[in-house]
């Protein structure tokens, strides 16, 4: 089991590498270029080089790297559809060069069309997107989601049948990535004893545990079901400390890469969410536990 966190490359990729080993961080994931923006911003070489170095001599890793918010492959507006599978296909191209394990991408939102259109478009999206790059190091994972709006993804059938059609003759691996908010958010009950375990089956039946690498740790502050994506420090959401602390226990999650994407909005507010992640799964903290 390896605790992560979502670092900013502000600075550079080099110094995001530091804040991980600051914050004795096992993993780390970022965005590889403004994630609100159509304009892509190419990492400097000597950059990746220097963040490489730091991962390797401190063993960080896997890095994963999270995709733009604005590209939506399920989209049936073609402009918007163009700079997607464009915007898309330098997330994986960035992704190799940064030599990235796991690509995290939303699956798109099928507003003005049908469910069904909108996963059949992604899966063609990402066999545009993929064409001519040949066998690719990263493998994508098909983030769940709180279901807001016409979003894709909050039944994890969704997810297995966007993976089944876009897996036909394409090369790129495809796998899924669990947030717990977006989980609890969308209607699993990830917060109770019971609610796990149907979750956990549900996984195991739909997606495969096997095919779950990466988790996002967040807690929620909407209800259960309310669709809402807003995450909250661990412990202090509807998921709760008892919550994170059955499922950071959990048989089925002992060797996942668990990633916070919780705020930032005290100094110190991601080392503590580390340490409380640490604590609650059993492992001693790896730094002293100031309030
Ligand atoms: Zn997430
Ligand atoms: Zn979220």
């Amino acid at each position: 089991m390896k605790f992560g966190i979502h670092l900013s490359i502000a600075g550079s990729l080099e110094s995001a590498a530091w804040k991980a080993r600051q914050l004795r961080a096992d993993a780390f994931q970022i965005f590889s270029s403004s994630p609100r923006m159509w304009r892509e911003s190419t990492p400097a070489a000597d950059d990746i080089a220097a963040m490489k170095t730091v991962m390797t001599r401190y063993s960080i890793g896997p890095l994963v790297i999270h995709d733009n918010y604005l590209i939506n492959l399920a989209s049936g507006d073609a402009v918007i559809r163009e700079k997607s599978i464009a915007a898309f296909r330098g997330e994986l191209q960035r992704a190799e060069m940064l030599g990235a394990a796991y690509l995290v991408a939303h699956p798109g939102s099928w507003k003005r069309l049908t469910p069904e259109l909108g996963m059949t478009n992604i899966a063609s999206g990402l066999a545009e997107a993929t064409a001519g790059l040949g066998r690719l190091g990263v493998t994508l994972l098909l983030e769940c989601t709180a279901g807001q709006g016409f979003t894709l993804g909050s039944r994890l059938e969704e997810l297995r049948d966007i993976r089944m059609m876009a897996s036909r003759g394409m090369a790129l691996r495809i796998q899924f990535c669990l947030d717990t908010c977006h989980l609890s958010a969308a209607g699993y009950d990830v917060a109770s004893a019971e609610g796990l375990e149907r979750t956990v089956d549900e996984v195991e039946s739909c997606l495969g545990l096997e095919n779950v690498p990466v988790i996002h740790a967040n807690d929620s502050k909407g209800a259960l079901g309310s669709h809402l994506d807003r995450h909250t420090h661990i412990g202090k959401g509807q998921i709760g400390m008892e919550g994170f602390a059955r499922i950071l226990q959990h048989a089925a999650f002992q060797d996942k890469v668990f990633i916070l994407e919780t705020p930032v909005e005290r100094e110190g507010d991601d080392r503590r969410n580390l340490a409380m992640l640490r604590r609650l799964a059993g492992q001693r903290s790896r730094l002293p536990l100031r309030s």
